[in-house]
């Protein structure tokens, strides 16, 4: 070594030595080769200890940091934390060159580390204020929940908190030094080139939504906040980066989004996700003038299922339905569900509204086939009611509501059937509604009476039954008849209250008639399905009120219809069994009218059938009809039923029943329904006929 040579390496050794930077070197190896005592300092590691150590041994955690990428033979300068003795975190900055003999070519790295909190001290005046930011600022790091990285303008990190660990699965050794490419998937590594990019200009990306790869291999949904990093003369040297973990934040917004739009059970739209749909779907048809229509979709008879097989086997039906549905509408349909068995159908671009019958006939086909179900097959069918618009509304509730009005006539004509909307609804509806609220105040305040019309016996006339029928006298309508308030009564729950008022009035009658004859009629009264099927067992008190009174239970007869012994359900029969093991009779109500099936028969213990007026009424001039009711009349025989006659109103169908050895008549011919009081006197005077002259038996 010449003089000047050896007066320079001593010079360059005196500031190594006094530098209050931690400088040391390393080999291509990455073996240190020198380290001055502020290194030993900084990193708490003697000379002695640190020469000829792998650096990636001595300091892992800072390994990328300090030993990572540089252009080869270029400088390296950027920001950074190292961990002093104490274990305090510091900020500082890092400059690598490469030492590179001409003769021999690399020969390593010079490391210079400057710590930037003294930059701070020297900049703020204040050695306590900056000390004590430098702590906060920290253990903001340390603490923080979100994934806070720097890195070089390459993408290397430099920094990893316990954050960064958390969210992404990494350690900072397995991290720092690396590509922060590592972390993100093929499909977005434009990001980072676009991220970069900015941040060379100095900008900020904020909150920027993307996802990420964990260390797993799993997907990690993030949002992140980058910013430059600059030395001291300002240059942008690298980026900090804040990634905060969104996937709970986005799985339950995902969850409270599905939640409010999907119907748990069946996995369609819901309500509030139909409303949205139709109401944008309408904007649509109003800026193309297009139509479009809305389908009100009711299952028939769900209860039923639900009450004689349970709710698991209703929630199947359910789904079962809403697939079959779904299968038969077209991709561009919406199908939702609104909740319990209704169901809404919209239909966009509509050519005609004839269109919306077609695919309202298609629905009904979807459904005709049997419900697979553990014991035996399950029989549904739906009530459809239909709404155009613009024709029967331009607003999305209204048309709903339109729908659904008509709906609720398909119910009335018979169900299983489809039904447009017309104007008339509406004003039905609005005549409902007023009706209903009437009908909860005239049962208490004894508006309603009962009628009883006389049941005799064919052949002699003798008056062995009344049939109670209800009226109610409405203080502005004037009487208004069963058919009318009976189905609201039903839809209110009202029924139930009525029902039992209806029961326990004709039996009061019945007593009366025991006191007062000396061969007392049977009384029968009208029983809605609901008061049989109802969760509430009215029923129950029955028998002992008949005691009570000191009626014998025989002496009343409950009338169903016939659609009670159709629905199969186990509650209904387990009920009208019970009230016929107390003593009680059994009518089966309008025979003929629904889908007569003497085998239902079978199925529940009944006294008497009473065929239909609309059967009765075609029976003198149809031959096949007579030849039915005939035919009904003595199956019913071969069961043990006795046959009533609804409706006689002339003597020729008096004759026929007759001749058909029908038991019991009903009719306008014998007696409208009457009062109490003219009941009894027409009790009174044609039991003293018969017994005055009883015709030919
Ligand atoms: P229903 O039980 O089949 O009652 C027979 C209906 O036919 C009665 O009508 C009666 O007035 C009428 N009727 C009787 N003879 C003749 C006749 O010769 N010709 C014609 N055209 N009609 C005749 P109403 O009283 O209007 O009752 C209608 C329906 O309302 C009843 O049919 C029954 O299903 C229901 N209903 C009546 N009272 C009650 C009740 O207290 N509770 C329940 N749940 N329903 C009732
Ligand atoms: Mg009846
Ligand atoms: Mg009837």
């Amino acid at each position: 070594m010449d003089a000047p040579t050896a007066a320079c390496a001593c010079l360059f050794e005196a500031i190594v030595l006094s530098h209050d930077d931690a400088m040391f070197s390393i080999t291509p190896q990455g073996l240190v080769s020198s380290w001055n005592p502020a290194a030993a300092r900084l990193f708490g590691v003697p000379q002695a200890q640190a020469l000829g150590q792998p650096l990636q041994r001595l300091l892992p955690q800072y390994c990328g940091t300090l030993a990572g990428d540089a252009p080869h033979g270029g400088g390296l300068s950027a920001q950074s934390f190292v961990r002093d003795p104490d274990g305090r975190l510091l900020p500082v900055l890092v400059t690598r060159s490469s030492i590179r003999d001409p003769a021999l070519g690399a020969l390593g790295w010079l490391l210079t580390v400057h710590p930037l909190q003294r930059t701070l001290v020297a900049g703020s005046g204040s050695a306590t204020r900056a000390h004590q930011m430098m702590n906060v600022y920290e253990s903001l790091v340390e603490c923080s929940d979100d994934a806070i990285i720097t890195k070089t303008l390459n993408g290397v990190v430099t920094s990893w908190n316990p954050g960064a660990q958390r969210v992404f699965g990494y350690s900072a050794a397995e991290m720092i030094g690396e590509s922060i490419t590592k972390l993100i998937p093929e499909e977005r590594l434009h990001e980072e080139e676009m991220i970069l990019q900015r941040i060379s200009m100095g900008q900020r990306v904020e909150h920027f939504e993307t996802v990420r790869l964990h260390k797993d291999g799993g997907r990690v949904d993030v949002s992140v906040t980058i910013s430059p990093l600059r030395d001291a003369g300002g240059r942008v040297v690298g980026a900090s980066k804040i990634a905060r973990d969104i996937g709970e934040r986005i799985h339950a917004a995902q969850a409270i989004w599905r939640q409010a739009h999907h119907d748990a059970l069946t996995g369609l739209p819901n309500r509030k996700a139909f409303g949205d749909h139709l109401q944008r779907a309408i904007d649509a048809a109003e800026q193309a003038a297009a139509q479009l229509a809305v389908l009100y979709v009711d299952l028939d008879h769900f209860k039923a299922v639900n009450d004689s097989l349970g709710h698991a086997a209703g929630d199947e039906l359910l789904v079962a339905v809403a697939q079959r549905m779904r299968s038969a509408l077209r991709a561009s349909d919406l199908l939702a569900r609104l909740g319990g068995d209704e169901f809404t159908v919209l239909l966009p671009g509509l050519e005609q509204p004839a269109d919306a019958l077609t695919v309202a006939a298609k629905l009904h086909r979807a459904l005709q086939p049997p419900f697979e179900h553990a014991e035996h097959p399950i029989h549904a069918s739906a009530s459809i009611g239909i709404a155009h618009y613009p024709r029967d509304g331009r607003d999305g509730m209204l048309l709903l509501r339109h729908a659904d009005l008509a709906m609720y006539e398909a119910k009335r004509n018979g169900r299983n059937r489809s039904v447009g909307y017309e104007a008339a609804m509406d004003q039905r509806a609005r005549g409902r509604l007023l009706l209903a609220g009437d009908l909860r105040r005239a049962l208490h305040q004894g508006e309603l009476f009962l009628l009883y019309q006389p049941v005799v016996r064919n052949g002699d006339r003798a008056p062995v039954k009344f049939e109670a029928l209800v009226r109610w006298r409405h203080p502005r309508l004037g009487i208004v008849g069963p058919d009318r308030f009976i189905p609201l009564a039903e839809e209110s729950g009202l029924i139930l209250d009525l029902g039992d008022w209806v029961f326990r009035r004709a039996a009061a009658q019945a007593r009366r008639w025991r006191e007062q004859c000396a061969e007392p009629p049977q009384v029968s009264f009208n029983v809605s399905p609901l008061q049989l099927s109802s969760d509430v067992d009215s029923t129950a008190q029955w028998p002992a009120h008949l005691q009570a009174i000191g009626l014998p239970p025989g002496c009343m007869v409950v009338e169903v219809t016939e659609t009670v012994i159709l629905d199969d359900s186990p509650r209904i029969a387990a009920r009208l069994s019970e009230l016929r093991r107390q003593g009680l009779q059994v009518a089966v109500d309008d025979f003929g009218t629904g889908q007569s099936n003497l085998a239902s028969l079978s199925r529940i213990d009944v006294d008497y059938l009473k065929i239909d007026q609309s059967l009765i009424r075609k029976l003198p001039a149809d031959e096949r009809k007579l030849a039915i009711c005939e035919a009904v009349v003595a199956m019913a025989h071969r069961l043990g039923i006795q046959v009533i006659a609804e409706g006689i109103e002339t003597d020729e169908e008096q004759r026929k029943v007759q001749d058909i050895d029908c038991d019991f008549a009903q009719g306008y011919l014998y007696a409208q329904p009457l009062s109490e009081a003219d009941a009894t006197r027409w009790l009174l005077d044609a039991t003293a006929r018969w017994r005055a002259e009883p015709p030919a038996r």
